[in-house]
């Protein structure tokens, strides 16, 4: 049985201790039916079991549980995502940026999962230069700002057009902010 990453999401945090279905659903904010199937999915493949609890006022409660098949598919996912990063680190240090990028290209939630499952984190993704490896964001490729949908975005080409000076290790791929462009010096200066 394959689990999609938003499956993995919602084993995990059962594996946490989120024991209810409004907890789940408020944390990843997920659709009712949504998380209704995937909860069906979960039981059905006996990674998830039920209990009855009692509720403040007494109402019944139905609290989330992982059975063992559960907390062994989540130990295997984070030695999955363990092995992963590492890789990852090794291509980042290595500089192998299309190999990288073409990792997000076959699971463009990979690194999500990593920051979810707490494998890395946003700081240590700025500190590597790495953030542009999460899905949906797109940084300006300097200070790290966000670049919305219709901000100012200046690319490699760009750069040349105008003569300044390419970032040391920006690519086709990143982009820069209005003010880090400005800020650019001309190129050939140090020569
Ligand atoms: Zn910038």
């Amino acid at each position: 049985m394959e689990y999609d990453d938003e499956d993995l999401k919602i084993l995990e945090l059962i594996n946490r201790g989120v024991k209810t279905f409004r907890d789940i659903k408020n944390i990843l904010k997920v659709k009712n039916d949504a998380l209704e199937k995937t909860l069906g999915i979960l039981d059905q493949s006996q990674m998830i079991k039920t209990n009855i609890g009692t509720g403040l006022l007494g109402q019944k409660k139905i609290n989330l549980e992982l059975t063992d098949a559960g907390k062994e598919k989540i130990e295997e996912e984070i030695k999955f995502l363990t092995q992963k990063w590492q890789e990852m680190l090794d291509l980042a240090i290595a500089g192998e940026r299309e190999t990288l990028d073409q990792m997000i290209v076959e699971h463009p939630k990979l690194v999500n999962v990593m920051v979810f499952f707490g494998i890395t984190d946003l700081p240590t993704l700025s500190r590597l230069n790495l953030r542009f490896l999460l899905e949906g964001k797109h940084l300006c490729y300097k200070c790290k700002k966000e670049l919305g949908r219709f901000s100012q975005k200046f690319s490699v080409s760009d750069v040349r057009k105008f003569n300044f000076k390419l970032p040391r290790g920006m690519t086709t791929r990143d982009d820069l902010c209005a003010d880090c462009f400005n800020k650019l010096p001309p190129a050939g200066m140090e020569k």
